[in-house]
């Protein structure tokens, strides 16, 4: 079986201005020095410029929460990836759940931004997960698989190395309620399968695939000790340097 390496990224959301973004960066690349996972944060975008000084040549990796679909042009309100790059963002996340359900993301304009992202070597956290509704129409399997399938559409096996996946239930972000470790990676393993089954079996073994969703340091150890997860994308407990240390240190 592939080793995979734990992948833990803190996602800031519309929290912390740019002099508190700045000293919980520096907090957390204190912190995170002996890291035994990758450590990603994604701060608000007008904060990122100054958080890429803190974590400029440091082990802990700059990500952004949302980027726009096209290159340029007239996209008022929008932020470009030329414009992440320009500030040192390597990762950027697409499709939470916030971005699908408070702006209307669809599958469609997903696919767009990741297939953009790969075209830029852009990496990828690709976010997916059922509402509560649908879990308990007994549909989260369908869904998470539909979602899969349409995000990742025309993205070949090679350019899968650009993506990690984030199974996040929405039940379950910023709830306090966490999907028991079995539910969690029940869904991770449906994913790893049609992963296998849309490209190869080595692939399936390769992938990155976090689990969110109330993530805390009480809870983080057992998550991870699942065969299918592979780390964490935080909200909440990623804007206190103590607790997303303390996610971090739990892996061993
Ligand atoms: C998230 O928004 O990606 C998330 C998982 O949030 P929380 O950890 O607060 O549930």
């Amino acid at each position: 079986m592939a080793t995979r390496k734990k992948y833990i990224a803190g996602n800031w959301k519309m929290n912390k201005l740019t002099a508190e973004a700045v000293s919980l960066a520096e907090e957390i690349v204190e912190g995170a020095k002996e890291a035994k996972c990758k450590v990603m944060i994604a701060p608000p975008f007008v904060a990122l410029s100054e958080v890429k000084k803190i974590v400029k040549g440091t082990n802990v990796i700059l990500g952004a929460q949302n980027m726009a679909n096209e290159k340029s042009g007239a996209h008022t309100g929008e932020v470009s990836i030329d414009m992440l790059k320009d500030v040192g963002v390597s990762v950027v996340i697409i499709g939470h759940s916030e971005r699908r359900i408070l702006y209307g993301e669809t599958d469609a304009l997903i696919n767009s931004k990741i297939l953009l992202a790969i075209k830029e070597k852009m990496n990828v956290i690709f976010c997916v997960g059922e509402t509560l509704e649908e879990r308990e129409a007994g549909k989260a399997f369908e869904v998470v698989t539909n979602q899969v399938i349409n995000g990742l559409k025309d993205v070949t096996e090679k350019e899968l190395s650009f993506v990690t996946i984030a199974y996040e239930p929405v039940w379950a972000i910023g709830t306090g309620k966490t999907a028991t470790e079995k539910d969690a990676d029940d869904v991770h393993k449906i994913i790893r399968e049609l992963l296998e089954k849309l490209y190869s079996k080595e692939l399936a073994q390769k992938m990155v695939i976090q689990y969110g969703g109330s993530v805390k340091p009480e809870n983080a150890g057992a998550l991870l000790a699942m065969e299918n997860i592979d780390g964490a994308l935080v909200g909440g407990a990623s804007l206190k340097a103590e607790q997303f240390l303390a996610i971090i240190n739990s892996v061993k």
